[in-house]
């Protein structure tokens, strides 16, 4: 999607400190870091939230889940790691190309 700025991102038309990536998904630090350690994880495919995925996108999506612990490993979070999926406005969404947040390496800036 041309106005997306995570697209851009992926595309390598806007700079970022990517981590991590393959076929599938990018991963790359937030920009404004809540914890010590911040990073996002996006699907190369375009999906706008987690209520727009189809039943298409459940190996993706799976892909995903199952490669934050390795991500977050590579990055120093050895002991654990907080995962936030936003979704939508009401969600606290505000790029709407879904995403993962990986938090961690210290103490966490809320609690559920
Ligand atoms: P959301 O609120 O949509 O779940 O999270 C969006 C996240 O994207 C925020 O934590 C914000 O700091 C991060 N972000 C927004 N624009 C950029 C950008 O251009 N580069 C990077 N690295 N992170 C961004």
């Amino acid at each position: 999607m041309t106005d997306c700025i995570f697209c851009k991102i992926i595309a390598g038309d806007i700079p970022s400190s990517k981590v991590y990536e393959d076929d599938k998904i990018y991963a790359f630090k937030d920009i404004h870091p809540k914890a010590k350690v911040h990073l996002l994880v996006v699907p190369r495919k375009h999906i706008e939230t987690l209520a727009h995925a189809k039943a298409d996108d459940a190996e993706l999506l799976s892909h995903m889940i199952l490669s934050l612990p390795k991500i977050a490993r590579e990055q120093g979070l050895e002991s654990g790691f907080r995962t936030v999926l936003n979704t939508g406005a009401g969600g606290g969404q505000e790029v709407f190309h879904m995403h993962f947040h990986i938090l961690g390496g210290g103490a966490m800036p809320f609690t559920v």
